[in-house]
């Protein structure tokens, strides 16, 4: 059985009361950790929040935010996430947590498969697989969603009329 942790409305998916590699940066809460790295793109799926996540090979962290459902701010740029999935239930995906694993660059992941022995999971990067979450996980966050983006392109329209006056000028 999974703990789970309220944050709000929202229960966190894989929350861990005890330290581990991964970090997650509510912006009411303070941190929290979960038990996988899939569990911090699941979580995403709910809420804005900043992750940190330590490469289980070198240790490094790799931080990223994410944003209405997507990833942003990764720093380094291209992590790799092994994610060995259970099969979906009703409005969610299960993970192996053993199995799944964000590593800052390839060759920590190239390193991590020679050793391991578990079931083939998924390589993939982390916008990669939270897009493939957003596709088959939707919900009302993501009409939120819909709704900001629109507000946000008016107002880059804003932006653009104003740069095309200037360009006039
Ligand atoms: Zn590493």
């Amino acid at each position: 059985m999974k703990a789970v942790s309220q944050y709000g409305p929202i229960t966190l998916v894989g929350f861990s009361d005890k330290p581990t590699l991964y970090r997650m940066i509510l912006p009411q809460r303070g941190d929290v950790y979960v038990k996988c790295g899939a569990d911090i793109l699941l979580n995403g799926l709910k809420t804005d929040l900043g992750a940190e996540a330590r490469c289980p090979v070198c240790r490094y962290v790799t931080r990223f935010h994410i944003v209405k459902r997507r990833v942003e701010d990764l720093a380094p740029k291209n992590p790799m996430l092994h994610v060995v999935e259970l099969g979906m239930g009703a409005g969610h995906v299960g993970v192996e947590c053993e199995s799944t694993h964000i590593f800052d660059k390839k060759d920590c992941l190239t390193k991590w498969l020679s050793t391991y022995t578990g079931k083939q999971g998924l390589v993939l990067s982390l916008p990669e697989y939270m897009g493939s979450l957003n596709q088959r996980l939707p919900t009302k966050y993501h009409e939120q969603e819909h709704h900001s983006i629109t507000t946000t392109q008016s107002g880059s329209r804003v932006l653009e009329d104003r740069k095309a006056n200037h360009d006039q000028l």
